[in-house]
């Protein structure tokens, strides 16, 4: 079996060229980016359409998809994997699968990992791999693209960092996400680390309890089932705490576990030596949130976000919006069926929904005001055909809308 595998860059200028120029047609939308850069109104009639001033494509997953496209280019006929889903967008990952490359987790299972060539090239994606699963992918010798974000990356320093001073991570996450995984792969360090994941106040306020006033153990062992590492023991392994957290989290929550755990830190210690914090919610998805909040200053009548259900930071933007005005968390456009039926995603309780009720709120005679966000995996051309889809059900007709300058 080989026993090394090969790192690469695909990045060269003439790859690049090229490559863009596909993404751009498979993703763009120049009525988008023209709204946005002129103010986020658009009217036609009696609907008046508002963008939030960022949405959309990240750094880092426009980085993920240019690389996968580079792969498939660089490669034309070698077998190309992926390792589950490159970014939570259904459309994009279809538009991958499009290009012949297969998913190396299809149904679950890691069977394919063992027949993995040294000819494949297996991408790793923007929220990155557990280190076993890295493992196992360069055992096989297989060459490797590597999209993983530089800000998970940096997270993965700070809980390295922690297993290193024998700091147990808090890490403030889904443990069932890809990104948080792969981030508590890496506060193992080198065996020595631990990591506890919390995925909001509640579960929060039950480990602030524990440190203040102790508990049972086997009771907690048994609420943070799957979410703890192998051996974990509160008595031991609470002593010292670092807090990190999944980059596309709630700002706003995560400040909130981070407070509660440094000042229950404080009253059992009488001091916080034992306590770090790293802020690792990353840039994107702080801009998006901010901008969501912009958006929200303006007098809307319902908002819709979207983008894959499986997304965290589009899920996030679902809630902050719900807690203000009537919200709509949508995958793409056909999900807007009529004026009187909607199929939107209902992340309290994981499934999508149909509402047979007068979603819109206001009849196509009415004046109404619509806001519109996308988390970080949503491509421009969904929200244009979206905003198409307003438009054709309230006013009967596309395209004869203006841009309204701010
Ligand atoms: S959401 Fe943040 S961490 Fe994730 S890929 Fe985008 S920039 Fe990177």
């Amino acid at each position: 079996m080989p026993s090394s595998s090969q790192r690469l860059n695909l990045r060269t200028p003439e790859v690049m060229l090229e490559v863009q120029a596909k993404v751009e047609q498979h993703y763009r939308s120049s009525l988008v980016e023209k709204v946005r850069a002129q103010g986020g109104l658009f009217q036609q009639g009696q609907t008046q359409i508002y963008l939030a001033k960022q949405f959309g494509f990240c750094y880092g997953v426009e980085r993920a998809i240019d690389l996968a496209y580079a792969a498939r280019k660089v490669f034309p006929n070698e077998r190309l994997f992926l390792v589950g889903e490159i970014i939570h967008n259904p459309e994009v990952n279809a538009q991958i699968a499009a290009l012949g490359i297969q998913n190396l987790l299809e149904g679950g299972g890691t069977a394919a990992i063992d027949r993995l060539q040294p000819n494949d090239v297996v991408i790793l994606p923007a929220f990155g791999t557990e280190i076993v699963m890295l493992e196992k992918i360069k055992a096989r010798g297989s060459r490797i693209v590597d999209t993983t974000c530089g800000d998970v990356m940096s997270v993965w320093k700070r809980v390295k960092q922690n297993a290193f001073e024998e700091v147990t991570s808090i890490i403030h996450g889904k443990a069932s996400h890809e990104e948080t995984k792969a981030t508590a792969s890496r506060a193992l360090g080198t065996g020595k680390g631990h990591y506890l994941i919390l995925l909001n106040l509640e579960e929060t306020d039950f480990v602030v309890k524990y440190l203040t006033q102790g508990g049972d153990r086997d009771q907690f062992l048994n609420k943070f089932q799957g979410a703890l590492s192998e051996g974990f023991d509160p008595e031991l392994h609470l002593a010292r705490i670092g807090v990190a957290n999944q980059t596309t989290m709630l700002r706003a929550e995560t400040e909130e576990v981070q407070r509660r755990l440094r000042s229950a830190i404080e009253e059992r210690d009488g001091n916080t030596n034992n306590f770090r914090f790293f802020d690792t919610i990353c840039g994107a998805t702080q801009e998006r949130q901010e901008a969501l909040l912009d958006l929200l200053k303006r007098p809307l009548d319902f908002l819709l976000v979207v983008g894959g259900y499986n997304s965290s930071n589009t899920t996030h933007l679902a809630e902050i919006g719900e807690k203000n005005l009537p919200t709509y968390f949508v995958r793409n456009q056909e999900c807007l069926e009529s004026l009187t039926r909607l199929r939107h995603y209902d992340f309290h309780h994981h499934q999508e929904i149909t509402l047979n009720n007068d979603w819109m709120i206001k009849s196509p005679q009415e004046s109404i005001s619509i806001g519109i966000t996308a988390g970080a995996s949503c491509p421009n051309n969904l929200i244009e055909e979206v905003m198409m889809r307003l438009l054709d059900l309230r006013e009967g007709s596309i395209g004869q809308g203006l841009i309204v300058p701010s």
